[in-house]
């Protein structure tokens, strides 16, 4: 068969363990993970209501344009109906705007380690893909903006960054999009942006209104805590959704999705609560990483890069027979560290307790 030559040698994605193959393989009771960035506290209880309580006909197909989801987000974020485009998770919408601009002949600049389907979509597409090291775990804006020559299409910009949970700086991310030639599309991945409690930060929405070469992407698989039904978004000027449209499919969001995201978002003291127990559960691992003198990220997410001193991989394994599942950094690019999901105040002690045993177990804590 005539495959894209591009797809030699590409691996689908790699689901971790599911919970009950991890329970069965170590004869554990429980197992929490804090491998994906879900909320801890689930969704909001207006949610569970509304999913015990709907008389959806699921034998016809959701209104395609997510009238009702589209008219409330658009009122809440202060932008037109037709500056928003839905996707199946914000990484329908990375594989549109992929599909859409990249090519064989053109280049993409990226951050590494940033979250990886950027990469995997532009090598689908057969664009060339330009990384750029972070700097202490930062976007090095100046690096990626001499990167940009005039085969670039697009800038993939991860504010804060996943996996190291930095936040763009407010006044460097202004100048490096002032600099980005017109041609140049800049997306703004904000998955984590209700976490964000940052001062210096500015609603990006408001960059859109003299930029008509960026898009934000935001979702509600976070925070909102709805990452099972599939619903992110994209914001930019009329114009740009119109063009990035057309590359969606006509039926992309469930109507339970879009029932379901309705009613999160008209839920904002849930939001407000998950960023606050986030807040503490943060404090709980930079006290840990205080006391035990390892190096920790300043995160503006609802996750942690936690040094380790040792092989990210055997603290996972370690880690996953004592009951929880985290990701290695070994697989994330940043080796010598793990990941982890903030969780709740009490999966945090014990994670962290767990933690302690499996540092001393590998030497690395007297
Ligand atoms: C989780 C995540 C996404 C994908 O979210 P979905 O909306 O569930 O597809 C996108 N970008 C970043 C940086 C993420 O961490």
């Amino acid at each position: 068969m005539k495959w894209k030559n591009q797809l030699t040698g590409m691996k689908p994605y790699q689901p971790g363990h599911s919970t009950d193959e991890v329970k069965k393989m170590f004869g554990l009771d429980t197992i929490v993970k804090l491998a994906s960035n879900e909320n801890p506290l689930g969704f909001s209880i207006k949610v569970s209501e509304f999913l015990e309580n709907q008389s959806i006909n699921h034998a016809i197909y959701p209104d395609g344009y997510a009238s009702g989801l589209r008219q409330a987000l658009a009122k809440s974020l202060g932008v037109d109906q037709n500056q928003l485009l839905f996707g199946n998770g914000s990484d329908e919408i990375i594989m549109m705007i992929s599909r859409a601009l990249l090519q064989p002949g053109v280049n993409t600049i990226m951050a590494t380690p940033t979250f990886p389907q950027y990469r995997h979509n532009a090598v689908i597409d057969g664009a060339e893909v330009r990384e750029v090291q972070l700097k202490n775990g930062a976007h090095d804006l100046q690096e990626m903006a001499q990167q940009i020559d005039e085969n670039t299409a697009v800038v993939w910009l991860c504010s804060p960054n996943n996996p190291t949970g930095l936040l763009i700086d407010q006044h460097e991310l202004e100048e490096f999009i002032q600099k980005v030639p017109k041609e140049v599309l800049v997306v703004l991945d904000e998955a984590y942006f209700e976490y964000i409690t940052d001062p210096s930060y500015k609603n990006s929405i408001t960059l859109l209104k003299d930029h008509d070469n960026v898009i934000v992407l935001r979702t509600f698989s976070k925070a909102y805590g709805l990452a099972g039904f599939r619903v992110g978004y994209a914001v930019a000027q009329k114009e740009l959704i119109a063009r990035l449209d057309p590359v969606r499919e006509p039926f992309n969001n469930t109507v339970t999705s879009q029932g379901a995201a309705l009613v999160a978002l008209n839920d904002s003291s849930f939001i407000e609560a998950c960023r606050i127990q986030n807040e503490s559960g943060k404090k709980q691992f930079e006290d840990y990483a205080n006391t035990h003198n390892l190096h920790m990220y300043p995160t503006q997410g609802n996750f942690v890069l936690l040094e380790v001193k040792a092989d990210a991989d055997l603290v996972f394994d370690g880690l996953m027979k004592k009951g929880f599942i985290i990701r290695s950094g070994n697989a994330l690019g940043t080796p010598g560290y793990i990941r982890v999901t903030i969780g709740t105040t009490q999966q945090n002690e014990e994670f962290l307790q767990k933690l302690t045993d499996v540092l001393k177990d590998a030497e690395v804590f007297a």
